[in-house]
């Protein structure tokens, strides 16, 4: 099966059990100063759980585009190093308001996964909040998981909170306990199964994560956390499409799935044509992953709306953006390449998205401005690195004032040269960096002239949306903060 195949698998599958297919928000979430991006399903979603607004269904199923890559849930390190995130990546998911709770949440799971996708059951494994009996009792008894491969997460020294099997929307809003479901890709990928300390390789991945919303957690008149419970229990579930996609194709990387093949080529074939080094780039580069990832994050991105900037969501895109040129130019590129990949990116997605054909001519402007913008200055900064690094002599930490030079002169954002160091396993003096942009701050003002500093976490700038209105489901509100 395809992506889009089992995208609309997954779709068809939950609308046979009474679900109404909504369309994806923008990952430029409404009206919700707080949340950098769409990261969840459930974001549109969110007043629906907390019956403050009313859909004419109880049940629903999504393919939404979500970016990871600020504020809370931040993947952005991840890509490149591990087999299963992505900045961009799509989930899928279906939501039970008030409706059916954790009993037919996991039976459709096990159907879907086991009946429909035809997973082995021997490679499956899954995981239940620490005290939930009642999901440890349908997974072992109704459902039949043997009980050596359901594990009990979470609690660790009355961390409740911090759980990994508690999903809470921030520190308030929804919550409850969650449930996750893991493929174990074979003895021949690194990793230890869930639960265990090596559990953070890509042997046994989490491919699907089942949430019993139940509680709202607020704080009360004297300033304490307390937690309600919501109308009604609920469910919010969000498999994501690549992973799940990886499992159906036999393959051990989300980057060996169909959907990334053209977007992979695309990028040799642009870097190599930018660097006048046709054939030399190897075709498995890590690089050439990132930039296949970037492209779409960066894509969508300007979709919705964002363009390149010096703060808030514009900076996410720029440092994103910027990332994938560096690790174009170290593959060879040294005139623009990434913006060229729009084109394939339109090719792939375009029939599950519509809108990035609607804007592949814009979105194609802005990424050239911002690509030609960088290249001017790209080469000294990689210069001026090297020969930091050169002097370095057996030392493992960059200097802060060269970052910070790097970042004020040459348009490197902290993360970008940390990216380069991390590949050398070096770090950088982040104290170090914010003390010169302290310090640089203060001439400014005293100068009378203080502008807005480069932040690294979103600060709120409203980004306007003029929107795609058809694609929006009527009175749908997109706000939140999606954290587990
Ligand atoms: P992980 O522990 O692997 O980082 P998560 O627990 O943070 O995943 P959830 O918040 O539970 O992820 O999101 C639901 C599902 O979305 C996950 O089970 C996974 O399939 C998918 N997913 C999450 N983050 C990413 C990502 N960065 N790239 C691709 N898919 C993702
Ligand atoms: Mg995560
Ligand atoms: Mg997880
Ligand atoms: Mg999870």
């Amino acid at each position: 099966m395809t992506a889009a195949e089992i995208r609309s698998a997954f779709l068809k599958y939950f609308e046979s059990k009474g679900h109404q297919i909504v369309a994806s928000s923008p990952v430029v979430p409404g009206d919700d100063p707080t949340l950098l991006f769409t990261n969840a399903g459930m974001n549109q979603f969110k007043d629906v759980f907390l019956g403050f607004d009313k859909r004419p269904y109880s049940r629903a199923t999504t393919a939404q585009k979500c970016i990871r890559a600020g504020g809370k849930h931040n993947d952005l390190d991840n890509v490149g190093y591990t087999a299963r995130h992505h900045t961009f990546f799509e989930m899928l998911g279906n939501f039970s308001f008030g409706d059916y709770f954790k009993e037919d949440a996991l039976k459709y799971a096990w159907e879907l996964l086991t009946e429909v996708f035809k997973l082995p059951k021997d490679r499956l494994w899954v995981t239940v909040y620490a005290d939930d009996d009642e999901a440890y009792d349908i997974w072992t008894k109704q459902i039949g998981v043997p009980a050596e491969r359901c594990v009990r997460i979470g609690d660790n020294k009355g961390a409740r909170y911090a759980s990994d099997n508690f999903w809470m929307m921030g520190d308030t809003g929804p919550c409850g306990p969650c449930s996750e479901i893991f493929y174990d890709h074979g003895a021949d990928v690194a990793g230890g199964p869930p639960g265990s300390p090596d559990q953070d390789g890509d042997r046994y991945i989490e491919i699907w994560n089942n949430v019993f919303m139940q509680f709202n957690r607020r704080v009360d008149e004297s300033g304490e956390y307390v937690m309600d419970l919501l109308p009604r229990p609920s469910v919010d579930t969000g498999m994501g499409l690549e992973r799940i996609t990886a499992v159906l194709q036999h393959v051990h990387s989300n980057y060996e799935i169909d959907l990334f093949q053209n977007l992979l080529a695309a990028a040799k074939r642009e870097v190599e044509a930018a660097g006048n080094v046709s054939g030399a780039v190897d075709a498995e580069s890590p690089s050439l992953k990132v930039i296949a990832d970037h492209i779409r994050a960066c894509s969508f991105t300007v979709v919705d709306g964002v363009i390149p900037s010096n703060e808030g969501r514009g900076y996410v895109l720029r440092r994103i953006a910027r990332r994938a040129i560096r690790h174009g130019y170290k593959l060879g590129a040294r005139t623009p390449f990434f913006h060229k990949l729009v084109d394939a990116l339109a090719a792939e997605m375009g029939s599950a998205y519509p809108e990035i054909k609607q804007h592949q001519a814009r979105v194609t402007e802005v990424l050239k401005l911002e690509e030609e913008r960088f290249f001017q200055t790209i080469a000294n900064g990689m210069d001026i690195l090297e020969s930091a690094l050169a002097a370095l002599n057996g030392g493992t930490v960059l200097d802060g004032n060269i970052a910070f030079k790097l970042h004020d002169t040459y348009g490197f954002p902290l993360d970008l040269t940390a990216d380069v160091l991390r590949e050398r396993g070096l770090t950088v003096d982040e104290a170090g960096f914010n003390t010169a942009m302290n310090h640089q701050r203060e001439q400014a003002r005293a100068a009378g002239k203080f502008k807005i500093a480069q932040g690294l976490e979103y600060q709120g700038t409203p980004t306007s949306f003029q929107g795609y209105d058809k694609l929006l489901v009527e009175g749908a509100k997109v706000t939140g903060l999606y954290i587990d």
